[in-house]
């Protein structure tokens, strides 16, 4: 998943939640660079860390009051109207607000203290509201229009052409009172998804087990799970002791308890939340004068339009039904050997018997795979790989400030050019948010500002050298995949318009696919082979364990894809109608007959923690995922042809794609990485293989 600063769209969004991993090559990842790097990093580093609700106030107050000063003065010019004094300070006004409502959207996830948590949150929607009021301003707007468009370069025009895009899809040229509406709903949209949110993440519920109750579970998940003073271990929902719960626990009744107990967090709170929501963003979208918010959301992505993106949704199921129902036929057999009644796969058995599968028929056995993913290491790799690949240097800070010590922190070098740094904050923490995201902090701009980015994830760890940290394979394609999204962020520097720069301005359904590229490279044999170490040995993972590996990533694919399928389809659908009395419930489990390899549990209402839904950007576009998926194995057929690590392509791909921003539509760039219009087909293929 990914964040998205809000500033450059007409929209809503301010993250990106991404999955992905570090892999070690040649470089190291020592202390600091040279002093000159030092030096230029001072010089365009401007983000800081807070460590106060004041220091959150102070800072807000000081960019957003330039910003409004900025903002008046371009109301104020006298006489003709240039691109100097009219769309260069813009420009800068857009910069100062996106050294706010980055930065204070991490914050308000992220931080230990509730007090500094509340106040980002406060700036965020200052930091909106002032957004807003900018996209709903006429007297702006004219401002901007009344900039001669003739002779303005190719990347000015660009900028233009996207700025008044954004100005008519947020409703400027309607009336004062219609202004007011769309305001005010905005406002409540933004409010609303975060309360969304909030309300699955404080959410966390538990399950209590006795140590008899761990068998089958990993030797470290089980130290890291000590009895409390009741004598009970503490199950959590959060992420990671879910997953790895799911995925091993012999015990099916506590499976299903703790399943259950995942699929109630933001329940019943949310019900009502996640109406008002919809109820809001429809109520937006209309007053517009689009039929809903699903057709508004869709206009400016690749898709266009909605038509496409139902179409897009059954083609896919349709492709991948018959292997899902292989998939589960496997997975009932392997049911069968424990219980020789089954006739049901449940939810809570998906993850269980996948992983038995893949240990019985392809060899894998998860526990062995993890003590070739040491954290250090991993992360060691996936720095390695980022920076061959991409021609940057990764220089980490001794001591960084933050706002927490197990985050760390990274400097970014072009050459000498220092173009941004990046933190890594990785492990679980009490109130912190539950997924795994890249959130981006501020947008690079060309010879001015660096990009700041943060990886957020929950993963197990930090670990010591006496008692190391293991991830699962899956985690570490996660990394690869967040990974992706930073890289993205931090080269899309190139354009000195804000609005250009960074991923933001992209279109949704294309954002996922720098980061699902980057996958690949951790299923690459010779790739993993670098960092990926037995924890005893030493010995380099084979290229056998590698190929059974993906192998048995293979098995589930259909049920993968019909998992994916029904969450696109419970996005869009909830978007995709008047929600006056929508029946939240009613659609999910009419969603989950067609689409869902698995019975429907009652008391379970996984609407009420779809985070992405509550996500301004996404809501009722999850699709993007699959999407961007598809263009994946399209752009992926160069490296395939060329070799993962070639120089020549990966550089071809930075130049083409991941550095242009948002300057050239999705469809163009990888047109000019190609040479030719993209095609669905390798993914079909794919699909089907
Ligand atoms: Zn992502």
């Amino acid at each position: 998943m990914f964040r998205i600063s809000g500033i450059t769209r007409t929209t809503l969004v301010k993250w990106i939640s991404i999955v992905c991993v570090l892999v070690i090559l040649l470089v190291s990842i020592g202390c600091g660079g040279s002093s000159t790097k030092d030096q230029q990093s001072n010089d365009l580093f401007v983000t800081p860390v807070w460590h106060s609700a004041a220091e959150v106030k102070a800072y807000t107050d000081q960019h957003l009051s330039e910003a409004e000063a900025i903002y008046q003065r371009i109301l104020d010019v006298q006489g003709e109207r240039t691109l100097g004094n009219t769309l260069v300070p813009y420009n800068d006004m857009l910069i100062e607000i996106d050294r706010v409502d980055g930065l204070s959207d991490l914050v308000t996830y992220v931080h230990p203290d509730a007090t500094v948590r509340e106040a980002a949150e406060e700036s965020y929607e200052r930091a909106e509201k002032l957004i807003n009021d900018i996209k709903l301003d006429h007297d702006l707007y004219q401002a901007v229009t009344s900039v001669p468009a003739k002779g303005l370069d190719t990347e000015t025009e660009r900028f233009y052409t996207l700025l008044l895009r954004d100005y008519n899809r947020a409703g400027v040229n309607k009336d004062d009172t219609t202004r007011q509406q769309l305001a005010a709903l905005y406002e409540g949209i933004v409010s609303t998804g975060k309360e969304y949110k909030r309300n699955i993440d404080e959410d966390v519920k538990f399950i209590e087990v006795s140590e008899d109750d761990l068998i089958g579970l990993p030797a470290d998940f089980i130290e890291s799970h000590q009895p409390g003073e009741n004598g009970k271990i503490k199950i959590t929902t959060d992420y990671s002791d879910y997953a790895t719960f799911e995925t091993y626990s012999a015990r099916e009744d506590l499976r299903k308890e703790l399943y259950i107990k995942y699929m109630q967090c933001g329940y019943p709170v949310n019900d009502k939340t996640l109406k008002e929501l919809l109820d809001l963003r429809y109520q937006y979208a209309t007053l517009l004068g689009y039929s809903d918010w699903a057709a508004y959301w869709a206009e400016d992505k690749m898709v266009k339009t909605k038509e496409v993106i139902t179409d897009f949704i059954s083609d896919v199921a349709g492709m991948a039904q018959p292997r899902m129902m292989n998939d589960l036929s496997e997975l009932l057999a392997e049911k069968k050997l424990e219980f020789p009644e089954a006739d049901t796969v449940y939810a809570w058995d998906a993850s269980y018997y996948t992983q038995k599968v893949k240990a019985e028929h392809y060899g894998v056995d998860s526990q062995e795979v993890r003590s070739y993913f040491e954290l250090s290491e991993v992360k060691e790799g996936l720095l390695g790989v980022t920076q061959q690949l991409f021609g940057v240097t990764i220089n980490k800070l001794q001591n960084p400030d933050v706002w927490d010590d197990s985050v760390e922190a990274y400097d970014v070098f072009d050459g000498d050019q220092f173009i941004g740094r990046f933190y890594l904050d990785l492990h679980h923490r009490d109130a912190k948010y539950s997924h795994e995201a890249l959130f981006m902090m501020s947008t690079g701009v060309q010879e001015r500002r660096a990009a700041v980015a943060c990886l957020v994830a929950n993963l197990p760890g930090p670990g010591t050298a006496a008692e190391p940290a293991f991830l699962e394979y899956i985690d570490v394609v996660n990394l690869f995949h967040e990974f992706g999204h930073l890289m993205h962020h931090l080269l899309a520097n190139k354009s000195q318009w804000v609005r250009l720069d960074g991923i933001s301005g992209c279109e949704w359904d294309f954002v996922e696919m720098p980061s699902q590229l980057m996958e690949n490279w951790g299923r690459d044999p010779d790739v993993l082979s670098q960092f990926a170490k037995q924890y005893q040995t030493g010995q380099p993972i084979t290229r056998e364990l590698v190929d059974k590996i993906l192998q048995a990533e293979g098995f589930g694919r259909g049920l993968f894809l019909m998992d994916q399928m029904a969450k696109a389809k419970m996005s869009f659908v909830y978007h995709n109608q008047d929600p006056t009395n929508i029946n939240l419930l009613d659609i999910m489990k009419e969603i989950k007959k067609e689409y869902s390899p698995y019975p429907h549990e009652d008391n379970t209402y996984f609407y009420d923690r779809f985070t992405h839904i509550g996500d301004n950007g996404y809501s009722s576009a999850y699709y993007t995922y699959m999407w961007s998926l598809a263009l994946v194995k399209d752009v992926f057929t160069v490296f395939q042809a060329n070799g993962l690590m070639d120089k020549r392509t990966a550089m071809s791909y930075r130049h083409k794609i991941l550095e242009q921003g948002c300057a050239v539509d999705a469809a163009d760039m990888i047109k000019n990485f190609l040479g030719r219009d993209y095609s669905f087909d390798a993914f079909e293929r794919w699909i089907q293989e």
